[in-house]
């Protein structure tokens, strides 16, 4: 049986306080035992997996991630994306937030991904573990090291090596012992976010962040030597990209002029050609010949990590509200779109 290289999960989250608070009503809803999702009155849609308002973080994790990190840890690449409206959900799915702040139930996918990989390294002693972790931003198409904010965009390059495997030139890689440290990079790297403009929502919800940790096993395998005193040693590298995406609404609806409305132009291109990228590799005829990776730099940057033996799972969030419906039903689309 054929790997489906791209798995599509749709996460509906709750209404809000602020929305029952108005008289929201919820035009999106799960079809239970099934995995089908409804919107509005009769149009039906059908993913790898579906969550409806009281999915668990614990659950999300167990059963799209999980997998991932056993195959990470097995030496394959992993991307996980989050997709949809701003305030849909994603950074709380990703996990992505106020790391700190947040109780262990509430936790995203990044943190329950982090210790699981410290778990399994601490478990497996045969091999020796160097992990490091990056934290770019793509805005406007312009790459930005959020771990270090000194270095220019301009000294930020996506190169690809003799091995096909991308490299972010210039890009900060910070060596890390443990789940603490990952946790500290990672909020360092979201007040880092926040810092470039004095419009942060506006300015973190039209740009992707992509989170990587990568890990390099060097596995120590007895030899042919007299009581097994030689070894052999095999290397490992493998890489996982948590990617929370910028916002997929439209731009008619904030009514943008401008600068703004260039900006926004840019960023959805960034997300059609990620939408196009995902499309190719699930069209068995496209998929041999022409996947479109160099249309846009979120998918230049992903390429290694985005079909080939690479595991991937895109998590559309999607708003209940009826005020939302629109930007809801396009992102049910675009999700129907990539499986
Ligand atoms: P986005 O990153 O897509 O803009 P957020 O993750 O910031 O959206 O979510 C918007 C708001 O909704 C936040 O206050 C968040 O805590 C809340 N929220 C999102 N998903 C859920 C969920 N599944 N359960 C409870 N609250 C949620
Ligand atoms: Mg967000």
């Amino acid at each position: 049986m054929e790997e489906i290289p791209v798995k599509v999960a749709v996460r509906v989250r709750p209404l809000l306080c602020k929305e029952v608070l108005h008289n929201h009503q919820v035009c999106v809803r799960v079809i239970p035992n099934t995995q089908q999702i409804i919107i509005g009155r009769d149009r039906v849609f059908t993913f790898d997996f579906v969550f409806g308002k009281s999915s668990t973080q614990d659950e999300i994790y167990n059963t799209c991630i999980k997998p991932l990190v056993l195959s990470l840890i097995e030496g394959y690449n992993a991307t996980v994306f989050a997709y949809g409206q701003t305030g849909s959900g994603k950074t709380y799915t990703i996990g992505g937030g106020h790391v700190a702040s947040i109780v262990e139930g509430q936790k995203g996918i990044i943190p329950r991904a982090i210790q699981e990989i410290f778990q399994n390294i601490s478990e497996n002693p045969s091999s020796d573990f160097n992990i490091k972790v990056s934290y770019i931003e793509v805005y406007k198409e312009d790459l930005r090291d959020l771990l270090e904010l000194e270095t220019s965009m301009k000294d930020l390059h996506i190169r690809e090596d003799e091995k096909g495997n991308t490299v972010i030139v210039g890009a900060k890689e910070c060596h890390v012992e443990g789940v603490d440290e990952v946790m500290s990079l990672l909020q360092m790297g979201n007040a880092a976010r926040h810092t470039s403009t004095t419009q942060m929502n506006e300015h973190s919800s039209r740009s992707h962040a992509i989170f990587t940790i990568s890990v390099c096993q060097i596995e120590r395998n007895p030899g042919a030597g007299e009581g097994g005193s030689w070894y052999s040693y095999r290397r490992i590298v493998s890489k996982f990209h948590f990617v929370d995406l910028a916002g997929s609404e439209r731009v008619t609806k904030t009514g943008n002029t401008g600068e703004r409305f260039k900006e926004s132009i840019q960023i959805n291109s960034g997300l059609l050609a990620l939408g196009n990228v995902i499309s190719a590799l699930g069209d068995p005829r496209k998929k041999s010949s022409h996947v479109p990776y160099r249309d846009a730099k979120i998918t230049r940057l992903l390429k290694d990590s985005l079909g080939g033996s690479a595991k991937t799972v895109m998590i559309t969030c999607v708003s209940p509200s009826s005020s939302d419906f629109d930007e809801s039903l396009n992102s049910l689309k675009y999700a129907n779109r990539a499986r």
